[in-house]
């Protein structure tokens, strides 16, 4: 018998392999960071009695949340501008406002703000595009958050690096850094075909290929980035980026809501992963994603938040309701992406889309202990008669309870293990007080 530390005995374990299975009354075996065993409870008393045993008895475990896109440090800037279409957002509000703001400290402290909203919302891996990429990746650290940090590029200077080849540099440095850390991966990050060279993407595409490490990119976000792309190159951004040799399994294509049948069977054919973030794209009336037709097609599509300027929050509950309801209004088919399929996209497929579907992304023997409790024993969780109806178009965030993360306990009856709440909240207002008063002066 293996030494089991920690036994979870949980009302349901709802694995997501195989999907729509939900396991009554069963107890997760934790040993080392990793799920060394799934079984009923019963068995699990006497298998494992000296193991420390919690008690979850009206909750369900799901496998952590992978938010397939965000960029972290930007919920200090949450709420700044809304209510404004994505070029006009980015152009006049968003890249005005980082190139007064961002500095390493103002990284640290969005980025440690975001953590938290994700941990309490059940997420416990995000895939980040932001600038001074390090400092995230300290700051998951820090929190014992997974986290795939991007090696952002991008063709005007910012504080972090002046040039092309400088973020690219930088960018290998950190991944160096963190070669083989249990928390820590990296992806190259090329910001958006209008805002990356030909010559930068080019350089892209070889390390990517070279080295094994994914791409994150938004790519055809609205119909202006389409049209933008045919005055300035001659053609739409995903032809451009398949010239480029940019097109893999490799390439996680971030927003996909403007699609020809043409650049469906391209995404089939490169094995492209899909990055839908429903609530940002309505946000800013970018489009819709045809979800439902990319499942039919077998196309393997994650779920994101974007970032908290775009959306206002970092929930993937709430990606992964509109993720259900938007596909059957949009293909008018109610049986369109049901709750099992949008709690797979909110999990093993984000890990799937990572490169990281061995170790997380469902709740199976072996598997990494990245593992969430969901209270569903409240009133307005009640009456229950499916978990995964009730998790996916009922419960919010706020029924998460307990979040492990590598078998650690990050989230505690709501209280966080590693980070000092008070102290987040205070220097978020305090960066809420400087930026809003130099507004008042432009
Ligand atoms: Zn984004």
């Amino acid at each position: 018998m293996q030494n089991i530390k920690t036994l979870i005995h949980a009302r349901w374990v709802i694995p997501v392999i195989p999907e729509g299975q939900i396991l009554e009354n069963h107890s997760l075996a934790i040993y080392q960071g990793r799920i060394a065993d799934c079984l009923p409870r019963i068995e699990a008393e006497t298998r494992y009695r000296d193991a420390h045993q919690i008690e979850l008895t009206q909750h369900a475990l799901i496998p952590g949340l992978i938010n397939a896109h965000t960029h972290s440090p930007m919920s200090l800037l949450r709420g700044l501008a809304d209510d404004l279409p994505l070029m006009e957002w980015l152009e006049k509000h968003i890249w005005p406002a980082e190139t007064k703001w961002v500095s390493e400290t103002f990284v640290r402290d969005g980025a440690l703000l975001a953590i938290a909203e994700m941990l309490r919302g059940g997420i416990t891996c995000f895939n980040d595009m932001y600038f001074f990429p390090e400092v995230v990746a300290q700051a998951a650290v820090e929190a014992n958050m997974r986290a795939v940090i991007g090696m952002i590029v991008i063709d005007f200077p910012s504080r972090w690096a002046k040039t092309p080849e400088d973020y690219l540099r930088k960018g290998l440095e950190l991944n160096d850094n963190y070669q083989n850390h249990p928390l820590i991966k990296t992806a190259f990050a090329p910001h958006a075909p209008y805002t990356v060279s030909d010559e930068s993407l080019t350089q892209v595409a070889i390390l990517s290929k070279e080295l094994n490490i994914p791409v994150h990119m938004h790519i055809h976000e609205t119909v202006e980035e389409i049209n933008r792309s045919i005055t300035q190159y001659g053609m739409r951004p995903l032809g451009r980026l398949q010239r480029l040799g940019l097109l893999s399994s490799r390439l996680l294509a971030v927003h996909m809501t403007q699609l020809t049948d043409q650049e469906f069977q391209t995404i089939t054919k490169h094995g492209i992963h899909i990055v839908h973030c429903p609530e940002s794209n309505l946000k800013l009336a970018s489009g819709f994603c045809p979800v439902a037709k990319l499942y039919q097609a077998g196309i393997n599509i994650a779920l994101g938040t974007d970032s908290a300027a775009s959306n206002n929050d970092l929930d993937m509950f709430m990606e992964m309701r509109l993720t259900a309801l938007l596909a059957k209004a949009l293909a008018s088919d109610a049986s369109a992406i049901p709750a099992k399929q949008a709690l797979r996209m909110a999990t093993l497929n984000g890990a799937q889309a990572l490169g990281l579907e061995q170790e997380i992304g469902s709740l199976e023997i072996g598997k990494i202990a990245d593992i969430v409790a969901v209270d569903l024993g409240g009133l307005e969780t009640q009456p229950l008669y499916d978990p995964i109806s009730q998790l996916v178009y009922t419960a919010g965030r706020d029924k998460v309870s307990d979040v492990w993360i590598a078998g650690q306990q990050v989230l505690k009856r709501r209280q966080f293990t590693t980070l000092d709440e008070q102290l987040l909240l205070s220097r978020t207002q305090a960066w809420a007080e400087r930026i809003k008063e130099s507004r008042k002066f432009t």
